[in-house]
């Protein structure tokens, strides 16, 4: 019987449920003459991945990309089981025992690291940490941090660092109707935080942010923007940078907020540029300042725009540092990893060494692009499985069609699952919950609780 036919459905696995691997189940769904069945696996009882617990609560908009993803998940060929873990819940070998492909979709639950002295020190945060708190991930939602310090750092200068520095220095009642996690805005109310310093290792034309990004940060009511002119000055070697129209947005936008000036609002985000970290201060195991190098800007032998130290140094005074430098894939049991590169090795999607095995998102490239970048870019990885599948090149070994399998080894070892209809009545559970708070969303943060609203099965709004 033909894998691919409608006797013979292909039975593919997706691990993990965020954007790209929706987008993956997407590309094989929309397939014509194929027949194919989707199990999609999530550890968490809620799915999305970043969608819930990464994207800012003050970017709705943002969020309403689930809409397709929910179309996604309504295929009758489509399975959703929350609450999975691999490497915990399920093995690699399960898989393979029960689909004709994988598609590892597990993002990057990690972040990196600065490499510098004084990162042990209590205030010292990974953007992650904050990121995935305020946005009630149960991973993160234990978290401590001192908002009554009135100076904080954020390190890097990406569209993640604004997102923290724009919840650092917004007026929380700008946050009160969102889904931010109760918790959260709690503490946010109570915040002292007043001066925010972002620190941007290379220049102007360099930035990691999007226009839109800064934009919003310049716009904010509670907050000035704060540019230094000097540096915003830019040197040839940022010349082809600033042709870039991105770039040119970006340089010229700070260059205006330079000229503004300092502003008469309660609280500033100090933008810096050419500056690294090369210590966390501390005082009693705390964090009290950050040791700056001043760099230079060199043309490295590719023509890229690097940042070298000078060996002129600064300090600047923060009781709390959220270092925002990216992302980074943590290892999971039986599945190959890249320990330099932090994601899983592969070659237009395939994992190396691993026959019908595939990656997508971040996992597969690294922690770059927007959610709409998955898009082609898992399509890119399914393209690679069509043609594996047309070929007959699958992993050697039987594989069980039937469709209680993987239902029935759940049950076996005590796993309560989360479908897909499951997750809806959790849903709606938490938008009830919101609403009665004046809130788009109050969301469940521990997984026992995920878990107990589930189990309540559905209601009506
Ligand atoms: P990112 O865009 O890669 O930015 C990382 C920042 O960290 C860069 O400014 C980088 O500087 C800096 N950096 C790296 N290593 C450093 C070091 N050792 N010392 C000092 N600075 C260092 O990463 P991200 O902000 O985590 O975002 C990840 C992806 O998600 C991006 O594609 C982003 O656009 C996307 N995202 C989008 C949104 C949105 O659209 N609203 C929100 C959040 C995230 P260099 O440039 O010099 O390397």
């Amino acid at each position: 019987m033909k894998i691919g036919s409608p006797e013979r459905p292909l039975r593919v696995a997706v691990v993990g449920s965020g954007p790209s691997g929706f987008y993956a189940a997407e590309a094989l769904l929309k397939q014509k003459d194929l027949a194919v069945r989707i199990d999609m696996f999530d550890r968490l009882p809620t799915p999305y991945g970043l969608v819930r617990g990464g994207v800012a609560p003050d970017h709705q908009k943002i969020k309403s990309v689930t809409i397709v993803y929910e179309k996604v998940a309504q295929n009758p060929a489509f399975r959703f089981f929350g609450n999975v873990k691999l490497g915990r819940d399920i093995q690699v070998e399960d898989l393979t025992k029960n689909y004709d492909q994988i598609v590892y979709a597990v993002g990057n639950e990690s972040d990196r690291h600065l490499g510098v002295p004084g990162e042990e020190l209590a205030g010292n945060h990974s953007a992650t940490a904050f990121v995935g708190w305020y946005n009630g991930h149960p991973d993160w939602r234990e978290e401590k941090f001192d908002l009554a310090q009135e100076s904080a750092a954020v390190i890097g200068i990406g569209n993640v660092a604004m997102d923290v520095t724009r919840i650092l220095a917004e007026d929380p009642e700008e946050l009160k109707g969102t889904d931010i996690a109760g918790y959260a805005l709690d503490a946010l109310r109570l915040s002292k935080v007043k001066t925010i310093w972002l620190l941007g290792r290379r220049g102007p034309a360099q930035a990691a942010y999007s226009p839109a990004e800064i934009h919003e940060i310049g716009a904010l009511e509670s907050a000035d923007l704060v540019v230094d002119p000097k540096e915003t000055v830019l040197g040839a070697e940022s010349q082809k940078d600033y042709a870039d129209p991105e770039n040119k947005k970006n340089v010229d936008y700070v260059a205006e907020k330079a000229k503004a000036g300092e502003g008469s609002r309660a609280k500033k985000v100090r933008l810096r540029f050419c500056v690294s970290p090369t210590e966390v201060i501390g005082k009693d195991g705390k964090v009290v300042a950050l040791k700056l190098e001043r760099n230079k800007l060199i043309l490295d032998e590719k023509g890229a725009v690097k940042a070298k130290g000078t060996g002129e140094f600064e300090t600047i005074p923060a009781g709390l540092v959220f270092r925002s430098v990216g992302y980074r894939g943590i290892p999971i049991a039986g599945v190959p990893f890249d320990e330099k590169a932090g994601k899983i090795p592969n070659a237009e999607g395939r994992v190396q060494g691993k026959d019908a095995q595939y990656v997508v998102g971040w996992a597969k490239r690294g922690p770059s692009g927007l959610i709409g970048t998955n898009r082609a870019d898992s399509a890119a990885t399914v393209k690679a499985m069509l043609e594996d599948a047309a070929a007959g090149r699958f992993a050697p070994g039987e594989v069980s069609a039937d469709d209680n399998a993987v239902p029935a080894l759940l049950k076996e070892r005590q796993i309560r699952f989360v479908t897909f209809s499951d997750w809806k009545a959790l849903d709606k559970r938490e938008l009830e919950n919101g609403k009665a708070k004046g809130k788009i969303r109050e969301k469940f943060t521990t997984v026992p609780e995920m878990l107990e609203a589930a189990n309540k099965g559905p209601v009506s709004v």
